[in-house]
């Protein structure tokens, strides 16, 4: 995230010299997150809260939201031909959110958008592993065989890369648990596809140790707590 000195921040942003934003500083007219601000050299970065007299100048807070995507919205900023996840919700920065970890048009579930660059590349990093959980429904019975070859992996001839063990858990005759600790382009389907066994299907219910919240309805969103945004590693 940019991250920039108080007194250059205010110098550009009023169009005042330096000298003039340290007579302000000492009249204890500039607050950073609500604490009148003492040092020129303190640090604002895109989350600061920062008012001079009362007037803000700089007001972003992070935001983390969690939507239940429908079958039938896409998972951009913007499309020509269907709804997206932004016209989903009712967010007063909903142009600043960006998309933490892409769903398939006909996949449902457990969304995460935030205006926090550093959080989302952490939960998407490969480093960080995070588990995905989703629920599966397939065309053709399931056999105790898809366990070891979805825990031993498949090789993606596109890609070049071998999938990494993932857990497959047969919940039904036609309903599969999967856990994915990494996210390629279809990649459930794809790996489904080497038993030729189309997913008709796919509902992903948590990220981490964070689950879709069951009192939303499809379409529905809301903010993440506190301890949801730190606990989801
Ligand atoms: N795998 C898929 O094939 N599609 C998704 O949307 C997510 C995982």
């Amino acid at each position: 995230s940019k991250r920039a000195r108080l007194d250059r921040f205010l110098s550009s942003e009023l169009k005042i010299k330096r000298k003039d934003i340290r007579l302000m500083l000492a009249q204890n007219r500039v607050r950073v997150d609500g604490i009148v601000a003492k040092d020129i050299q303190q640090l604002v970065d895109e989350f600061s809260h920062v008012s001079v007299d009362d007037a803000v100048l700089k007001n972003n807070r992070p935001s983390y939201v969690m939507l239940n995507k429908p079958v039938g919205v896409v998972s951009a900023t913007k499309d020509d031909k269907h709804k997206t996840v932004i016209d989903l919700l009712d967010h007063p920065a909903k142009s600043e959110l960006h998309i933490v970890g892409r769903l398939d048009l006909n996949t449902s579930g457990l969304m995460l958008l935030t205006n926090d660059g550093r959080w989302s590349r952490k939960l998407m990093s490969p480093e960080s592993k995070v588990e995905k959980r989703y629920r599966v429904t397939l065309q053709n019975p399931l056999s105790t065989e898809y366990i070891d070859a979805f825990a031993k992996g498949f090789y993606f001839e596109f890609e070049d890369i071998t999938t990494q063990a993932a857990k497959l858990e047969i919940i039904s005759e036609h309903i599969a648990e999967v856990t994915l600790t990494e996210g390629k382009y279809h990649q459930i389907k794809r790996m489904f596809g080497r038993f030729r066994n189309p997913v008709i299907g796919l509902h992903r219910y948590s990220v981490g140790e964070l689950l879709l919240d069951p009192d939303l309805d499809e379409g529905g969103s809301r903010e993440l707590s506190v301890e949801e945004v730190n606990d989801i590693f």
